[in-house]
């Protein structure tokens, strides 16, 4: 079995580990919760500092065009395009998730009045299913089918709108994107991705594996910061005929004409709803730039190893948690999830002790491996701590049955 020594000289030897200083990590923690939000890149609070101080108390309004405002969106979005297999001009950054997973659907399923129904599995991320409905509950027309992830691609059809999160949120198995594209469109359908738990945590390459829409979280493991803008991927064979629901200003192919009536803007700039969040899309550009001084093969590479050796050191030292990620690597993302009855307590006994991960419904604990700043050694030392909470039954406290609010 693996040692803390064999860890550390891991790390020593990595690669990445360099990255690691980059970030400003609180000693004495362990954070494997990168995956819900990405640890603070040092860069970000200077460049921030420099945004609010000169770009917006020198600059004012000029800013817009001196200090590269106006473009930022595209810009971002050019970036976050290479670490996802994209063309530069197919991504935008803009929104949340949720917003932008209903410009999409609502695109699609106005493009097309064949297309009625939105598929997706149970159990995927909540605002998945719940935008879905939502477009469902106003259009008499739409539907939302569930189906097994099994039996989706088979459940598919003309008709069809596919809806999938690519890493679970939960569990953490992966779908293999080109074989689901692949079958879906060969009976007719279109997948929308969310790609919220994969960008920045494993390898992608969205032309190559005949991805058509995707969108994608700005805050998790790209490190934008709290309610960072996410972005949306339309192939660019594709822009032409989707229209955004949201047809704001900025969206407008002039909009600096200030025109009565909407026209469209040409490519995916018609996706921007209106004026762009800049301190966030500052924020935002700090962690995407670290993650582009590497490379996302090596990343991916690291997040599967470090995910091995917890799962490993569990196995060892942990009786009574049940592991719900997949121990394949090919069909997992970058976390390690385990069921035990009393989760919601051992993470907050855990969490007491110096290693953050969270907790999801229904009893799971789950623990994100960040490969950016993430270490052997860290996840060494976390088997250990939960060991230590399980053995001696640490978590059977008043102090950590409470529920919080935000987690
Ligand atoms: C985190 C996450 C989101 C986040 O959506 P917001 O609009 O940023 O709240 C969406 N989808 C999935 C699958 C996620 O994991």
């Amino acid at each position: 079995m693996t040692t803390l020594a064999e860890c550390e000289a891991r790390d020593a030897a990595d690669p990445l580990a360099r990255i690691r200083q980059r970030f400003a990590l609180p000693d004495g923690v362990i954070y494997l919760d990168g995956n819900s939000l990405g640890a603070l890149p040092r860069a970000a609070a200077s460049h921030l500092a420099r945004v609010v101080e000169a770009e917006w108390g020198e600059g004012l309004v000029r800013s817009w065009n001196t200090a590269g405002w106006y473009d930022a969106p595209r810009r971002v979005g050019a970036k976050i395009a290479r670490l996802i297999g994209a063309h530069d001009d197919e991504v935008l950054v803009a929104d949340s998730t949720s917003v932008n997973l209903y410009k999409l659907l609502r695109a699609v399923l106005s493009a097309d009045s064949a297309r009625h129904t939105i598929l997706t599995e149970p159990g995927n991320f909540p605002t998945d299913l719940h935008i879905a409905q939502g477009i469902a509950a106003v259009d008499p027309r739409v539907r939302v089918q569930l189906a097994p992830r099994e039996a989706i691609a088979d459940a598919a059809g003309p008709g069809t709108i596919v809806l999938l999160t690519h890493v679970h949120y939960r569990t953490c198995d992966k779908y293999d994107m080109a074989a689901v594209n692949r079958a879906v469109k060969a009976r007719g359908g279109i997948v929308v991705w969310d790609l919220s738990h994969s960008v920045g945590a494993v390898a992608l390459d969205l032309a190559a594996d005949g991805a058509e829409l995707a969108v994608g979280c700005g805050y998790k493991y790209l490190s934008g910061g709290p309610g960072a803008p996410a972005f949306l991927y339309v192939a660019r064979h594709l822009q032409a005929r989707l229209h955004s629901p949201v047809t704001g200003w900025l969206g407008h192919a002039a909009p600096f004409a200030f025109a009565d009536d909407y026209v469209a803007a040409p490519g995916i700039d018609r996706f921007q709803s209106g004026t762009p969040p800049i301190l966030g899309l500052a924020a935002l550009e700090c962690g995407v730039d670290l993650m582009l001084e590497t490379d996302m093969a090596l990343l991916a590479a690291k997040g599967q190893a470090l995910c091995d050796l917890f799962i490993e050191q569990v196995d060892a030292r942990c009786p009574g948690l049940e592991l719900v990620t997949p121990r394949d690597r090919r069909v997992r993302g970058s976390h390690v999830s385990y069921r035990h009855p009393h989760a919601y307590a051992v993470m907050q006994a855990l969490i007491a002790r110096g290693v953050i991960g969270d907790f999801r419904e229904p009893a799971v604990i789950r623990f994100g491996f960040a490969p950016l700043y993430t270490g052997f050694a860290d996840a060494w030392r976390a088997v250990e701590a939960l060991a230590q909470v399980l053995a001696t039954q640490a978590w059977d406290d008043p102090r950590f049955a409470e529920r919080a609010r935000v987690t």
